[in-house]
């Protein structure tokens, strides 16, 4: 499943192709939205948001569309000629004369008044989000001392969606690895050191992902490795679905355990078991 770095950028692809542009295409294939059709021509995209793992899309006339891909929808960007995919259903299309933005395959995807956006149940349930350019390390400190997440596994609470939005199965990993830290650790038993460095890895591994593709380590080192002849699923992660390959700060060989019911990644000597 697609992660708040990927989610991002899609959003930023969407958004550079229709936002401030007037909608004269709009087909709405999908029943529980169709009756949409007319309310939505001619207006104006002003805003397409990720947040956590849904999409969030602004109309100018106070309607939003919220979407929430889970393992099977997909945006696609394209103009009015681009033919659609194939081996996928159509939900809605969103145009101008000149670009369009498509969404395949979802099924949870509904309309929102403004009121009924405040009230929405997902969204409403999310912590800050993880790329917000305004969330500092301190906060996530703050979020840490919070007595709700105190009897948490780390593995858990990473993937828990109400502490921080956007971090999913591969950047719990990453991350835990470059803060050197195991996912069975609870929150109440780590150390301010811990906790701050925790906050500070978080943001650098997710921003880093966002900005360069989903790579999670230094772009020296991704770079070098893919010189060396590695591919890019080689060489994009410190951990992550590396079992058995050999940890690239201490030599020792990475290991995979189910965590929390989702794959987990780390090195046993690089994070210590509590
Ligand atoms: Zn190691």
């Amino acid at each position: 499943m697609p992660e708040g770095p990927e989610i991002q950028r899609a959003a930023d692809a969407l958004s550079k192709t229709i936002v401030g542009q007037q909608l004269t295409r709009i087909i709405l294939r999908y029943p529980p939205i169709r009756r949409y059709q007319t309310q939505l021509q001619n207006q104006t995209i002003n805003l397409i948001e990720a947040r956590g793992k849904a999409m969030v899309t602004h109309f100018d006339q106070g309607l939003t569309l919220y979407s929430h891909n889970q393992l099977y929808g997909l945006w696609q960007t394209a103009t009015p000629s681009t033919p659609l995919l194939k081996n996928r259903q159509l939900r809605l299309e969103l145009g101008s004369d000149a670009a369009s933005i498509r969404l395949y395959s979802a099924t949870d995807i509904e309309f929102l008044t403004p009121s009924q956006l405040k009230q929405h149940p997902y969204l409403g349930k999310l912590g800050p989000d993880i790329l917000d350019p305004s969330l500092v390390s301190q906060d996530i400190v703050d979020r840490l001392a919070n007595p709700r997440f105190a009897k948490h596994n780390l593995g858990a609470l990473l993937l828990n969606q109400g502490f921080l939005a956007g971090i999913g199965n591969y950047l719990r990993s990453e991350i835990l690895f470059a803060a050197g830290l195991d996912a069975n650790i609870r929150v109440e038993a780590l150390t301010p050191k811990s906790r701050w460095r925790l906050g500070q890895v978080a943001i650098k591994i997710a921003n880093q992902s966002y900005r360069h593709d989903g790579v999670t380590r230094p772009q020296s080192h991704y770079r070098a490795l893919r010189q060396q002849g590695a591919d890019y699923e080689t060489a994009r992660f410190w951990v992550f679905d590396r079992a058995g390959e050999p940890c690239y700060r201490c030599d020792h060989a990475i290991a995979m355990r189910s965590q929390n019911q989702r794959r987990f990644y780390f090195c046993s000597e690089c994070q210590p078991s509590p």
